[in-house]
């Protein structure tokens, strides 16, 4: 195979910066690819593509085996290198990034070639007007890979292994945010063939280039607002997207929950990775006979969370997110919101570039705030009290939009019955968020949160086009409906359809009979 796998470098081009937002420091520069270079690089993908299709689904495996070897060889470099430019604490970069990257490696691997073995449909109907069907599961050819930073390792990988595993070859674009991680992620797939996965290093224009150049297919995990974008510019080439994109996660507290499991479980699930998560709770609706309660305890277990770069909490990691949480919360209180933990100052003073913001829960949430439009992606949670399941629900569908939702309550029927009725891509009970690292379920959004499946066996066929081979046999038949439309043959097709829809069996039985009378004669009318 051609060798495609270094990055073409420009020295004129601007440097990406990989910073450390918990202290300032600038951990080292890199240098991205032109997007002129971008068409290049995605055809000299797509030369090598037949070849790494040719091969079994149960070769392809052993290849991504190797990588998942690779993130064994390298964990340290790895998570370090996580942590320090997303300013997460060390278990947060294994809990949230390289472990849920290496559980899907290996689920994926052990289940792709099942998933991708072609499948035999309309056994029955088909036979009986002699075809047989056979839908194989062909790859689209190159993947275009675009990457956020927030979970910058899982996520890239989330969208690049089912491509690879389904025969696609990947040029993958990892956040300008986090260039270090995107160097790691080229190193660990160095066990591939050259050409079949190749990591270009860019901000915006380079993905811009990815999608024009065009790519067969493009998988993206980031905002709404550049998935719009990005359909945008794919639908002139008619490329196929598959749309991660963020979420206002809602969680329901019913007045039956266990306050001790839901109060640890919002509070993760809120301010996991500093908030800065599409899964993230944005808006807990809690009902009114328990808020205070609730609130007692989420705002107890808060005060115990550690912020001292090596604890709980890391910094945010970008200044801009720091800025909509600062703007939501000042937005919020002058618009009638009460801080009841935190605050816009709370937490580690900022020096020098540093990124610390402190979780923040409030209380009220209203249409006319920034928070009620606009996904924060950062650590505030507002509470909302609510009377009944029904005003819950009502909200949780109307006031924002869910990549994912949760319900706390200790009644499983209940549960089932709101989960039902919850307008999100994946609702959970009595735990939030954890689900995009559970390769086996499909993973992806409604409405404002994205379109199309990561995960699990829709994850793969995401990267696949099922392709119908239709066979005339078993017999060597002329068609029905072949030529000539003599009188025997319209007779025939009318006992067919009128058999098939007929409301009476004795309708049927006629309609069988004109059938019988026919069909031969049409059959030997064809030409
Ligand atoms: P972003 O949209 O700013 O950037 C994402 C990627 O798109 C980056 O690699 C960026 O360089 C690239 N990009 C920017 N402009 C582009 C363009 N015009 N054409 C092609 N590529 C372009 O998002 P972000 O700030 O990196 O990530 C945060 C967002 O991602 C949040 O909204 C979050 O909720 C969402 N997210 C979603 C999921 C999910 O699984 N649904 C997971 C994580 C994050």
């Amino acid at each position: 195979m051609a060798s495609t796998k270094t990055r073409a470098r420009s020295p004129k081009s601007p440097t990406l910066k990989s910073m450390n937002p918990q202290t300032g420091e600038v951990l080292g520069e890199i240098v991205p690819i032109k997007p002129e270079e971008v068409s290049g690089i995605v055809g000299a993908a797509r030369k090598v593509q037949p070849e790494w299709a040719a091969i079994a689904p149960q070769g392809r495996a052993r290849h991504l085996r190797e990588v998942r070897h690779n993130i064994y060889r390298h964990l340290d470099e790895i998570v370090e290198t996580i942590t320090q430019e997303c300013g997460k604490p060390q278990s947060e970069a294994l809990a949230h990034d390289v472990m849920p990257a290496v559980i899907g490696l290996q689920y994926m691997e052990r289940m792709a070639p099942r998933w991708l073995r072609p499948d035999h449909p309309g056994r029955v109907i088909g036979s009986t007007i002699g075809l047989t069907s056979r839908v194989e599961h062909r790859p689209f050819g190159v993947v275009g890979c675009i990457a956020p930073w927030n979970y910058p390792f899982f996520l890239a990988l989330m969208g690049a292994v089912p491509a690879l595993l389904a025969g696609n070859t990947v040029v993958l674009k990892p956040s300008e945010v986090t260039p270090g991680v995107g160097e790691r992620i080229r190193e660990i797939l160095e066990p591939l063939p050259s050409g079949v996965a190749t990591v270009v290093q860019g901000a915006g224009e380079v993905g811009a280039a990815l999608v024009e150049a065009p790519c067969d297919k493009i998988s993206f995990t980031g905002s709404p607002a550049t998935g719009r974008k990005i359909a945008e510019a794919a639908a002139r080439h008619l490329t196929p997207v598959v749309l991660e994109l963020g979420g206002q996660d809602a969680a329901l507290v019913c007045d039956d929950a266990d306050l001790d499991l839901a109060s640890s479980g919002v509070l993760w699930g809120s301010f996991l990775n500093a908030g800065q998560a599409c899964t993230a709770v944005e808006r807990v609706y809690v009902a009114d006979s328990i808020a205070n309660e609730f609130e007692d305890k989420l705002a107890g277990k808060l005060a115990r969370l550690r912020q001292d770069g090596r604890g709980d909490i890391g910094s945010m990691t970008t200044p801009a997110q720091l800025d909509i949480f600062k703007r939501h919360i000042a937005d919020a209180v002058e618009k009638g919101a009460t801080v009841i933990a935190g605050g816009a100052d709370a937490g580690r003073p900022n020096a020098d570039g540093t990124l610390w913001a402190y979780p923040t829960v409030i209380e009220g949430r209203t249409e006319d705030m920034d928070v009620f439009s606009e996904e924060t992606f950062g650590p505030l949670l507002p509470i909302v009290p609510v009377r009944d399941d029904n005003e819950a629900i009502r909200r949780i569908n109307d006031e924002g939009f869910n990549l994912t939702a949760s319900v706390w309550t200790r009644d499983r029927a209940r549960a089932k019955l709101i989960a039902s009725e919850i307008r999100s891509g994946t609702v959970t009970i009595n735990c939030h968020a954890e689900t995009a690292g559970a390769p086996w379920a499909p993973w992806g959004g409604v409405g404002e949160s994205g379109y199309g499946r990561m995960n699990g066996v829709y994850g793969i066929r995401e990267f696949t086009i099922p392709t119908h081979v239709g066979t005339n046999g078993p017999v060597r038949l002329k068609r029905l409906f072949w030529y000539p439309y003599g009188e025997a043959t319209t007779e025939t097709l009318r006992a067919v359809t009128e058999t098939l829809s007929a409301p009476s069996i004795s309708d049927k039985l006629a309609s069988a009979r004109r059938f019988a009378g026919n069909v031969g004669k049409a059959f030997k009318e064809k030409l």
